[in-house]
């Protein structure tokens, strides 16, 4: 399979009934939810049940900063084919760092909210988008994987997942995947490529060679163009998150306050640390898995594709090749051939 264009699907279209797999991945699915996401994150998991997992029951872990009440774990334990496994995040993962000024990000929140900025209030957010950025990757229960698919609640998949893509990654040396990238909202994270310009400084040693600063930079580096990976899907190499090089790029980052003095989100940390810190061969875009999370969606370019994998999509939704997608400019850095059919999605 690796000889095959990856922008297309990579297996074998008529081989669509995964034999037991033999040997799975070290793999988990992760969710981090609240307990009155029950409802929300149940019809995420039947659908990558339906699609995916019922033919390989990989474990699930569930994260939450409170405890997860009997209803959730009764109902997602009966709903995942795998083992499931509930983890409480502890207080240190999901509070304000002893260094951020009280005052000011109470301050920043305020004004915030009088911009109407999506969030800009929110003291649990900000939480939420500093555990994803630091620390889901290294909580107990997730130390036993190497591998992770992020699910939240209220997504769709709309295609048969025909193959396992954590042995995907695993035998075409892939670290990071997407389905969707986008640009995010520039008051969200004014001085956010200042902290990384300053990380960039301090350990030029975790850049790869062979990087995709291309993707984050029109001008060599000197300012981010906001293009990020839409991080509430990912499948991800864990052991890379626990990597010095990601630890030192998130702790330089922390330590500039962003995820409280601005509102820092983790699609965008996760995307710049991926892409400076891998080399461009091991971020991987997964064409064939259909997703979508409001308000967007990725319906797989290729109509071969779609009715042969059951797909239940409107290709008019695919956003890939809109022009609010950053995903042409990684086909474009990647020397990657679009799949035919993206010119009638534009
Ligand atoms: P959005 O996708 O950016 O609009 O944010 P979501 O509301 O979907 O939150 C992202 C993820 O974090 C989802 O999996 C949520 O269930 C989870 N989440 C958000 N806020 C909290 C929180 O305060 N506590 C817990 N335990 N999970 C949260
Ligand atoms: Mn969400």
């Amino acid at each position: 399979p690796t000889s095959v264009n990856p922008a297309l699907t990579h297996f074998p279209l008529d081989d669509l009934t995964p034999s037991a797999p033999e040997g799975k991945a070290n793999a988990t699915f992760v969710t981090l939810a609240r307990n009155s996401d029950i409802w929300e994150i149940a019809r995420s998991i039947r659908q990558v049940e339906d699609r995916f997992n019922r033919n390989y029951h990989y474990d699930w872990v569930f994260l939450n900063d409170k405890p997860f009440d009997d209803t959730f774990k009764k109902v997602t334990t009966s709903l995942v084919s795998g083992k499931t496994h509930y983890g409480e995040i502890k207080e240190e993962h999901w509070s304000f760092p002893s260094w951020i000024d009280q005052d000011k990000a109470r301050q920043v929140r305020e004004d915030m909210a009088q911009r109407k900025i999506i969030y800009g209030d929110s003291i649990s957010y900000r939480h939420m988008c500093r555990f994803e950025s630091g620390f889901f990757f290294r909580q107990p229960l997730m130390m036993n994987y190497e591998w992770y698919w992020r699910v939240e609640p209220s997504v769709e998949l709309f295609c048969d997942v025909h193959y396992d893509p954590f042995k995907f990654m695993i035998e075409n040396k892939k670290k990071y995947s997407f389905v969707l990238s986008l640009y995010e909202y520039v008051e969200t994270i004014p001085t956010l490529w200042d902290s990384v310009k300053k990380f960039m400084k301090k350990h030029p040693e975790h850049l790869a060679a062979d990087n995709s600063l291309e993707f984050l930079s029109d001008d060599n580096g000197e300012t981010y163009n906001k293009c990020h990976f839409w991080s509430n899907f990912e499948i991800g190499n864990l052991d890379w998150l626990r990597s010095k090089a990601y630890i030192d790029f998130f702790e330089t980052l922390d330590k500039d306050g962003g995820f409280f003095y601005e509102r820092w989100g983790d699609a965008p940390v996760h995307s710049i640390a991926a892409g400076l810190l891998l080399d461009k061969s091991e971020i991987h875009f997964f064409n064939d898995i259909a997703y979508y999370h409001v308000p967007f969606t990725h319906c797989p370019t290729g109509e071969d594709v779609r009715l042969k994998l059951k797909c239940h999509c409107n290709p008019d939704q695919n956003f890939d090749w809109k022009s609010y997608s950053c995903t042409s400019r990684y086909f474009e850095l990647n020397k990657l051939e679009k799949p035919a059919g993206w010119h009638d999605q534009q």
